[in-house]
């Protein structure tokens, strides 16, 4: 399986990053080495002293697809989550910089959160999603599908025009406004309405 993210695909989040509103989807990947299940403990890398939360709505494709059309991208996703790209923003910064790929800053081992999953026969059924990430009980983003810059089936048909879809693979949507800095000892988690997704421990 794969994982595909999508940056800045909220305007208030490009903004505080002082990045340009993408007039296509800002596409990168992670590798299945990211992954950290909820529950599991993120273990604080030494390469980087700057790690930033970004919590996401993250899809789950049910099925294998390429050039899938925007009204068919709902058959293609089977479930969803909310997650966590982690990004070592120091690092990032540097890479961005040089004009040169973002990888050793956002594909490291744990740096894609995955929470407990919801099954879906439509996903359009559940939208509008409203999620809420919580840094040591404080609220720190709210996330809201009606504010992303590109819809979920955009974000399907525009991805699978380069990368076959798989049964399995995740797409991270993008952070809303609110990104930060994590501390050793801090406990990460979010929810959709009261209920909670994921829970991580920093250490
Ligand atoms: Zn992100």
């Amino acid at each position: 399986m794969k994982i595909i993210c999508i940056g800045r695909n909220y305007v208030a989040h490009a903004q505080e990053l002082a990045n340009e509103v993408p007039t296509s989807p800002v596409v990168f990947l992670k590798p299945q080495t990211a992954l950290l299940k909820s529950g599991d403990a993120f273990y604080h890398p030494e390469f980087s002293k700057d790690i930033h939360y970004e919590c996401e709505l993250v899809l789950r494709i049910g099925k294998a697809g390429k050039y899938i059309q925007e009204e068919f991208a709902y058959k293609y996703i089977d479930a969803y989550t909310l997650g966590i790209d982690f990004t070592a923003r120091d690092l990032q910064d540097i890479q961005k910089q040089k004009g040169l790929p973002w990888e050793i800053a956002k594909a490291f081992d744990g740096s894609a959160v995955v929470g407990e999953f919801t099954q879906v026969k439509d996903i359009r059924e559940e939208l509008p999603i409203y999620f809420t990430f919580y840094q040591n009980n404080v609220i720190k983003q709210h996330g809201d599908t009606n504010l992303m810059i590109f819809s979920i089936e955009k974000i399907i048909a525009y991805v699978s025009q380069f990368f076959t879809l798989q049964q399995g693979d995740l797409i991270y949507t993008g952070t809303p406004a609110g990104v930060g800095k994590i501390n050793i000892g801090d406990v990460l988690r979010a929810g959709i309405a009261e209920e909670e997704i994921f829970r991580v421990l920093v250490k």
